[in-house]
């Protein structure tokens, strides 16, 4: 059994440089597991283009019509909004990003591999289904959700979502669906404003939704006790059958956007958690998907420790160390009102 690994060489044609979702993220990734040696070790594969059909599945067609238009007629970068820009082929770039993600959502899948990370850009987990958003074009992890469920039969998957934006885009995609458990952790408020601890899901979706909204300043020690005390137990009672990770690195302390205090050594901690809890609950079945990170060393670190856990080793990679500043806020009283709203066991 093997590690699959996605990526595309066309990721850095979306690219604007002094933009913090610049096409040096993917290079700082790339040459991290080509130096070490990852790369000949994870079963590499060329991402392809996902069909329209089933970008189609999450979005609207008058957006599709929007990208389509784009990718004809600019010869520049433009800007959709104002933080999330298209250059020429961002369409087909995007598509490529969402095909990462569903190719190696097949690989695992089908059993041709173990498990999976589809290192991709442009992120995906703020997209919405009719427009852009925070430097998202395509829900890439819905967009593959979505083909597990269709093609695979996958009847419970479940969303992590650590990068440290909240994960509004998978939220309204299935905010109404009971067939995916999406779990976000986020500092708050914090862009994009969403994500209270409140909001949980509508209709038969209702409870399906975990929303875990942190105060600035939040580290691993917080994020350890969340997961032992809030997620292990939500994915012990909705028994995933695939589990997907938006993974994103802007939670760490070196993060030039945002205000978490998360370590590498951290990350890689949450990273193996999560592989245990697939596990325990999904013969394995977990896909890492690229999304934030906005310090190269500790992307590039973090997407690194990623590989080691999937393919087994015991390598932890952290030359960033802990946070200047080791105190993190009270975490218990959060960890209580969310065990309180989803009726943790
Ligand atoms: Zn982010």
């Amino acid at each position: 059994m093997t590690t699959v690994y996605v990526t595309h060489p066309r990721y850095v044609e979306h690219d604007l440089p002094g933009h913090p979702e610049h096409a040096g993220r993917i290079r700082a990734i790339w040459q991290q597991l080509d130096t070490t040696g990852l790369s000949n070790r994870l079963g590499r594969l060329e991402a392809q283009p996902v069909a329209e059909e089933w970008v189609a599945a999450v979005h609207t067609r008058p957006y599709l019509d929007l990208l389509n238009k784009v990718e004809r007629i600019q010869d520049q970068v433009i800007h959709l909004n104002p933080d999330t820009y298209v250059g020429p082929n961002g369409y087909t770039i995007a598509r490529l990003s969402a095909g990462g993600v569903v190719m190696a959502v097949e690989a695992v899948l089908s059993g041709k591999a173990h498990n999976g990370l589809a290192a991709v850009r442009p992120p995906g987990h703020h997209a919405m289904p009719g427009y852009s958003m925070g430097f998202c074009l395509l829900g890439n992890v819905p967009i593959a959700a979505h083909y597990a469920r269709q093609v695979h039969g996958i009847r419970r998957l479940m969303i992590v979502d650590f990068d440290v934006h909240h994960g509004n885009g998978t939220e309204a995609m299935f905010y109404d669906d009971d067939g995916v458990l999406f779990v976000s952790t986020h500092q708050y408020p914090f862009y994009p404003g969403t994500g209270a601890a409140d909001d949980t899901g509508r209709g038969r979706g209702k409870g399906f939704t975990i929303n875990i909204p942190l105060a600035a300043g939040h580290g691993d020690r917080s994020y350890t006790a969340l997961f032992e005390q809030v997620i292990w137990p939500a994915a012990a009672r909705f028994q995933p059958e695939l589990m997907m990770v938006s993974a994103g690195f802007d939670a760490h302390w070196a993060d030039p956007l945002a205000g978490m205090r998360l370590s590498l050594t951290g990350y890689a901690y949450l990273t193996r958690e999560l592989i245990r809890m697939a596990d325990q609950f999904c013969g394995g079945k977990i896909v890492f998907v690229l999304e934030g990170g906005y310090n190269l060393e500790a992307l590039a670190h973090g997407v690194r420790n990623i590989a080691h856990a999937l393919l087994g080793e015991d390598a932890i990679s952290d030359p960033l160390g802990p946070p200047r500043v080791d105190r993190e806020p009270d975490i218990e009283p959060l960890i209580n009102r969310l065990r309180s709203i989803h009726a943790l066991p």
